[in-house]
């Protein structure tokens, strides 16, 4: 890894002075817990002349509670989120995707928006300096061909953070603070499936709040993703279920897919099941039709058809636990 290259660090106090430093300097890029953006500063990925530290920000560290839901601080750790018995109680997901989050340490620094914000990745991408300019370096980074799929003209790095579906099953929604001020819309419309722009942000905005409604809280939930280091890795393939039975049928099901795509991404066609009982053919079909919307592509070491099967056996074990 090459050494840590100048820039100037800034130390905002609040989000609106934050977004003001934004606005001054276009390029300048937010850091969080700096778990991922520094390796990528350190790999020459990243070159930025400024990074505005959202580490002093207290007002993006709370986290509250009211007759609409639970309001998350973008600067609050994955390893609160993780250990948060409000969480874990209520949107069991969340918390095993915060769990399932690399290892331990990087869970103590890593935020919710870091995570939620979480660049897009590929095995022609996040490598060092020398290793990519020997390859011509690629689409997304100073290139013009994308290894993955030469002849296309698309970008296929994949979306690997782990807490986004488990928030998209509970239909989460984010607050975005820019210089033409604030928005919120649903985290699902926050991406668009684009390896190289895959954040939906206007210029500048900073994510500061998840909002997680109170109408699903307690819906039951599972988290659980397939990587090479059980210790400290990447999802491979991941995939969030919520589900709620009316006895033995289908009250309630959204699934979401991690790692499998360059966003993160509901599964398409799930309300077909509501008011159903589950049997092996149904629970198959529903693997067969995660598989069917995840596409992989060769950006990890791991080959893509493994990757398509693990999803679709991992939403169905969780689907099948889930309805007892
Ligand atoms: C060895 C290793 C293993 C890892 N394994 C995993 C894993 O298994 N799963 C996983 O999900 N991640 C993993 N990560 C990545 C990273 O540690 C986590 O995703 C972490 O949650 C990132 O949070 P952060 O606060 O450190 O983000 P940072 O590194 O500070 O920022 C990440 C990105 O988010 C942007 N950003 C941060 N906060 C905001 C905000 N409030 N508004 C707008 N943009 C913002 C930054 O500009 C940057 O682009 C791993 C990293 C390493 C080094």
């Amino acid at each position: 890894m090459e050494y840590m290259p100048n820039f100037q660090l800034h130390r905002p106090t609040s989000a609106e002075e934050a977004v003001k430093l934004r606005s001054e300097e276009p390029e300048a890029l937010y850091v969080a817990g700096g778990t991922d953006m520094i390796v990528n500063v350190r790999r020459g990925i990243e070159q930025p002349e400024n990074l505005i530290d959202l580490s002093g920000v207290t007002e993006l560290k709370t986290i509250t509670e009211d007759d609409e839901g639970l309001h998350i601080g973008a600067g609050i750790t994955l390893n609160e989120i993780a250990t948060n018995e409000k969480i874990k109680a209520d949107y069991q997901a969340v918390a095993e995707a915060a769990a399932a989050v690399a290892g331990i340490t990087h869970q103590q620094y890593g935020t919710l928006g870091g995570n939620l914000c979480l660049d897009t990745r590929c095995l022609f991408y996040n490598q060092s300096e020398w290793w990519r300019q020997s390859n011509d370096y690629c689409m997304k980074e100073r290139g013009d061909i994308c290894h993955v799929a030469p002849g296309g003209k698309r970008c296929f790095a994949a979306f690997s953070g782990d807490v986004a579906p488990a928030m998209l099953v509970y239909q989460a929604e984010v607050e975005l603070v820019g210089p033409e001020g604030s928005r919120r819309i649903p985290l699902s419309e926050m991406y668009q499936n684009d390896g190289m722009n895959h954040l939906t942000f206007n210029p500048g905005e900073l994510l500061t709040v998840v909002h997680l409604p109170k109408a699903l809280a307690g819906s039951p939930s599972r988290y659980e993703k397939a990587r090479i280091r059980g210790s400290i890795d990447f999802p491979l393939a991941g995939t969030a279920v919520r589900l709620e039975m009316d006895g033995k049928k289908v009250k309630d099901i959204a699934i979401a897919l991690t790692g499998v795509n360059p966003f993160p991404q509901i599964v398409k066609g799930t309300e077909d099941y509501i008011g159903k009982a589950f049997d092996d053919a149904s629970l198959d079909a529903l693997r067969d039709n995660v598989r069917k919307q995840a596409k992989p592509m060769k950006t990890t070491t791991v080959a893509p058809w493994y990757r398509r099967r693990v999803i679709g056996a991992l939403a169905r074990r969780l689907t099948e636990e889930l309805a007892g």
